[in-house]
């Protein structure tokens, strides 16, 4: 078994997900690094956690589907024996467009990456948690504006999110694995390229209170914030890491 702390990551071969396994790797954690398809990237976040002295595991593994999810979950089971904080991070968007011109393909390719994913992983960490653990959760600003003429559907599938969060707080509390949420707002990550709107954070930052756009390492923070000991007593909580929005 591990001697340092293990946390799994999803979505972790860029962007948030790569900033906060860094931010973990940083604090001496072991790193469980997530990722879909991008081998690539993936490979090289890995070398930057391995640079900074710890152990870090590859798994390639679609966090939609169940099949994939236990399969990672027993990889983590046979190289760690153990695992101690689980940042539910994968997530994507679609392209810009109004409720009008979304099919069902569209709707449940979202609903399955950023919220069944998140379920799923869950419920695998939490059995691993005998003796207490972290879960974050990371939501968007998007589950308060409901994203209109944007994303409806991502913004939902965020608003499921902060509601998973609440509820396993509850549900897990007696086993002391606490459950916490960031909703992070206009970063500047290649989702939006992915979202057909590549300057969209240079775009809107100026309505934002701080007037600029958030960096992943700012998100990074407030996570690794929520699954270390400075927040012991805080379960089924959310920050925003948005720039006042
Ligand atoms: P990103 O740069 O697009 O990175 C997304 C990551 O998720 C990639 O590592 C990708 O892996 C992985 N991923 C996608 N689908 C997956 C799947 N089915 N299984 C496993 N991994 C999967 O995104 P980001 O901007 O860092 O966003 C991270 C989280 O923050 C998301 O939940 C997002 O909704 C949230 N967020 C972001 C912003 C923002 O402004 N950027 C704002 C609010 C909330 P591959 O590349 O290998 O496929």
């Amino acid at each position: 078994m591990s001697a340092n702390p293990v946390v799994l990551i999803t979505g972790a071969s860029r962007g948030i997900g790569a900033a906060t396994a860094i931010y973990f790797a940083r604090h001496g954690y072991d790193i469980c690094l997530n990722y879909k398809t991008n081998d690539v990237e993936a490979k090289k976040v890995a070398q930057q956690v391995q640079a900074l002295g710890v152990k870090v595991l590859r798994l390639q593994a679609d966090v939609s589907k169940e099949v994939d999810v236990i399969a990672m979950f027993e990889s983590i089971d046979r190289v760690f024996g153990k695992l101690d904080v689980l940042v539910n991070n994968a997530g994507i968007l679609k392209p810009q467009m109004t409720l009008l011109d979304t099919d069902a393909q569209r709707i449940n390719e979202i609903l399955t990456t950023n919220i069944t994913s998140a379920f799923l992983c869950s419920r695998e960490a939490i059995k691993r948690m005998p003796n207490g653990g972290s879960v974050v959760n990371v939501s968007s600003g998007a589950a308060k504006t409901g994203s209109p003429n944007e994303y409806i559907d991502y913004a939902a599938s965020k608003g499921a999110m902060d509601t998973l969060t609440i509820g396993l707080a509850k549900e897990v509390a007696q086993q002391n694995i606490r459950v916490n949420g960031v909703r992070p707002g206009l970063i500047y990550t290649d989702m939006h390229r992915d979202g057909g709107d590549a300057n969209r954070v240079d775009r809107l930052k100026q309505k934002l209170p701080l007037g600029r756009g958030g960096q992943s390492e700012e998100v990074a923070a407030a996570i690794y914030f929520l699954a270390s000991e400075q927040a012991s007593f805080t379960t089924g909580s959310f920050i925003d890491v948005a720039g006042g929005l």
